[in-house]
């Protein structure tokens, strides 16, 4: 267990963020995972890591503090956040992010408070277009803690489920017994390049989405639209994985070219709340109408954050086969979630168009991305999902059939 601990760690600083010399790395995790921040302090340490600065939060506190705290607490964010934050961004360091989170944290918060504070967020903007234009290297990564284990195992015992738990997400970024993670990663990377590279030859004008739950959208897509996923390069040109695990090729759909209908086929955990048996209605790219058999309320909050959240910012083809969904659980966690399914993101597109990278927030509005405080994964692939292509000349190319890739 040691070992394959190492070795995660090992990946997510070398490969995750590619750390280099004389770089500083922001870690923020939960104080139940400091085991697991140190050893990624010390993989840090070893490439080269100028510091590693720490950013602890816990489940506890922070429910606390969304149930007890006085109302205006939510409306700003705490000027050390702030500078941590929005400084290390202009230095360009890495952030490391080890998500690990009851999945149910904020049951029972009043909406509104959520809502608050991701307005809020706009105090942050400084780092979070940073982010989004990946000026620096970041990587999301989640190890588990009970009370989430006992969520996705609840017939288990919580040493069981803690192991099972494990288990799932070492098989997920591809940890492996003896196995060398690095290189059955750079593999892994060179397949997705592969698919976004095919993506981006067919240049499709749009996509229609259909199932037999009643997905039927049609999405269409910037002209000088980009495919990525795998890694990415920050501004000096170094590559890094947003996201660990990570099977999606995504791009920007265009902001107000979304017609149709869209059911979720798996449950949202967003801002501590599940959401279950969701659906919604697009009309020029706009959500005109959700329905929810569970949490209608926090979905209804989670588009009301500002304009750009009632209309989409990520398009995501993830095949019905990924190692994710064939783990045959719900992790109630989107990092992993994500990739089970191919997805769609309401909120904030990711500068998906030729260019984009180095683009001001009014050229990108320009180009016809949707802006957005908040970005918002949720799943729409199924067993039976098909999605058609169609070419500026009216071309059909057929790119899922029965819930995968057919290019
Ligand atoms: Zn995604
Ligand atoms: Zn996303």
């Amino acid at each position: 267990m040691q070992e394959k601990l190492k070795e995660y760690a090992r990946l997510i600083v070398e490969v995750g963020l590619n750390i280099q010399k004389g770089q500083d790395l922001v870690i923020a995790c939960p104080v139940d995972c400091a085991y697991f921040a140190r050893l990624c302090a010390t993989a840090a340490y070893e490439l080269g890591c100028r510091e590693v600065i720490m950013n602890w939060n816990d489940d506890y506190i922070t429910r606390e503090k969304y149930l007890k705290a006085s109302p205006e607490v939510f409306d700003h964010i705490s000027p050390w956040v702030k500078a941590l934050l929005n400084e290390n961004a202009k230095a360009g360091s890495a952030f490391l992010h080890i998500r690990a989170t009851d999945p149910e944290n904020f049951k029972g918060v009043d909406p509104d408070r959520l809502l608050r504070n991701s307005k809020a967020s706009v105090e942050i903007a400084e780092y979070r277009e940073r982010a989004m234009s990946n000026f620096f290297p970041w990587c999301i990564v989640s190890i588990p803690i009970p009370s989430w284990a006992k969520k996705v195992f609840p017939e288990m015992s919580e040493g069981e489920a803690m192991e099972a738990l494990w288990q799932k997400i070492f098989d997920a970024v591809r940890v492996a017994d003896g196995g060398d993670a690095v290189s059955a990663w750079q593999e892994h990377l060179s397949k997705i390049k592969n698919r976004s590279a095919r993506l981006n030859e067919l240049h499709f004008k749009a996509l229609h989405y259909t199932n037999s739950i009643g997905t039927d959208l049609t999405v269409e897509l910037p002209e000088n639209h980009i495919w990525m996923g795998g890694s990415e390069f920050d501004h000096k040109g170094v590559e890094f994985v947003a996201n660990m695990p990570t099977e999606e090729v995504f791009t920007a759909p265009l902001k107000t070219g979304v017609n149709g209908t869209i059911v979720a086929s798996m449950p949202l955990v967003n801002n501590g709340n599940v959401i279950e048996g969701f659906s919604m209605e697009l009309k020029d790219g706009k959500i005109v109408s959700v329905k929810a058999e569970k949490g209608e309320e926090y979905l209804r909050k989670a588009i009301e954050v500002d304009e750009g959240a009632a209309y989409l910012g990520e398009v995501a083809l993830v095949p019905y086969d990924s190692p994710i969904r064939l783990a045959n659980v719900l992790f109630y966690n989107t990092l992993f979630d994500e990739n089970a399914s191919c997805h769609f993101a309401f909120g904030n597109a990711y500068p998906c168009i030729e260019g984009g990278q180095d683009m001001s927030k009014e050229q990108l509005i320009e180009a016809g991305l949707n802006q957005s405080l908040t970005h918002v994964d949720f799943m729409v692939g199924t067993s039976d999902l098909s999605i058609v292509g169609i070419k500026y000349d009216g071309t059909k190319v057929s790119v899922f059939e029965s819930g995968m890739f057919v290019l």
